[in-house]
């Protein structure tokens, strides 16, 4: 369905507001939820280079995205910093007429002051940076490349002294794995600005071995915080915020809750993913995406890619973390995975 001023709504009402971009399948490290060496090892085929979407298509696209309701981008991958010459990609989209937010997802193992330096002057205003763990052994355990926690602190002080500050920084939770450094970690950022966000291990792709124990729930995380540090509410940011928002009540900040497999969001969700090669999906989970990357190829107008792109929003009517909810298992189909799709 669309309206009068051509935003689009899907089966389910919701707009489409958020365009993520994988700029890359690869990426330096192999944490075993995302990409488990066994499955992306030597001679694991990534996407030749001709294959990914050049800047000038990627930004072609963000500007056939906004007219119909897309306001923030999220630049994500694989590793996206392995993506020569990124900062000339944000400055290409921070042109994007109607763009109001570009973000970027890291491990932050490439951000030199340097490269921080470059993409904020390029635009970039906001990082949001991966670390699983405060403890070096369990940290270089889950990338599996053995990369230290002190280089990506070293990545976060980068971005804050090149004003991409405050800094979100992820921590998937799997119980039995790293949910012992949930409270070293809360220490770790209590008193800076930055938040951490315990993110629900889900059961992304068909190689992570996903299993419903362990997961640790997002109460659960927020009890052990709060044990040691009370916390209250903070009411979100904007309507279908995906994280809940929580604070000390000392005053030392904030952390954020995101219960992808307990309390799914999918009655607000207005996300698209562009993977790498220039396919649109509609859902994190879906198993099969809509080539963009041929229709621009095929030199295909505005207006004919506009239309397709109306088409395949006004159709969706993704819900699948939901429907897994119900069954408390992985719903049986093939899966994108996430270095892949893009998280
Ligand atoms: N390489 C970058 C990074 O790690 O920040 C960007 C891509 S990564 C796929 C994006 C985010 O997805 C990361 O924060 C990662 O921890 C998260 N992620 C990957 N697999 C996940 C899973 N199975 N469950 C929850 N989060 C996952
Ligand atoms: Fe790489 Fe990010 Fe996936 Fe880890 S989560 S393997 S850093 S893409
Ligand atoms: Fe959105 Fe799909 Fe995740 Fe539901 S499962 S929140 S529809 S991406």
């Amino acid at each position: 369905m669309t309206t009068t001023d051509a935003t689009v709504t899907d089966q389910l009402q919701r707009p489409l507001r958020d365009l993520r971009v994988s700029l890359t399948d690869r990426c330096n490290f192999r944490c075993g939820y995302c990409m488990p060496k066994a499955l992306f090892g030597a001679n694991h085929a990534f996407m030749p280079r001709r294959e990914l979407l050049t800047f000038e298509e990627i930004q072609r696209l963000a500007r056939l995205f906004t007219p119909l309701g897309v306001r923030k981008l999220r630049l994500t991958g694989g590793e996206p910093l392995i993506r020569r010459d990124l900062d000339r990609l944000i400055g290409m989209l921070a042109e994007v007429e109607g763009i109001e937010d570009i973000s970027l997802t890291t491990n932050a193992s490439l951000l030199t002051i340097d490269k921080a330096r470059a993409l904020r002057a390029a635009g970039l205003k906001r990082v949001t940076i991966s670390l699983d763990g405060i403890d070096d052994a369990t940290f270089r355990a889950m990338n599996d490349v053995g990369f230290p926690v002190a280089r990506v602190l070293e990545g976060i002080e980068n971005a804050e002294r090149a004003g991409l500050s405050p800094i979100k920084v992820n921590m998937v939770v799997q119980r039995g794995v790293n949910d012992h450094d949930i409270v070293p970690m809360a220490a770790h950022f209590r008193g800076t600005p930055h938040i951490v966000r315990f993110i629900e291990f889900m059961d992304v792709g068909n190689s992570n071995g996903w299993q419903l124990d362990q997961v640790l729930p997002s109460r659960e995380v927020m009890a052990r915080i709060d044990a040691h540090w009370p916390l209250e509410p903070v009411s979100p940011n904007y309507r279908g915020e995906v994280v809940a928002r929580y604070r000390y009540r000392d005053g030392a900040g904030e952390v954020g809750l995101i219960s992808s497999v307990s309390q799914p969001f999918c009655g607000t969700c207005s996300r698209a993913r562009l993977s790498a090669e220039g396919k649109l999906f509609t859902c994190l989970f879906a198993g099969a995406g809509h080539d963009l990357r041929d229709r621009l190829r095929a030199g295909e107008s505005d207006e004919a890619i506009r239309e397709a792109l109306i088409n395949i929003w006004s159709r969706r009517g993704d819900r699948y973390s939901e429907l897994r909810t119900h069954e408390t298992r992985p719903v049986d189909t093939r899966r994108i995975e996430m270095s892949y799709i893009g998280g």
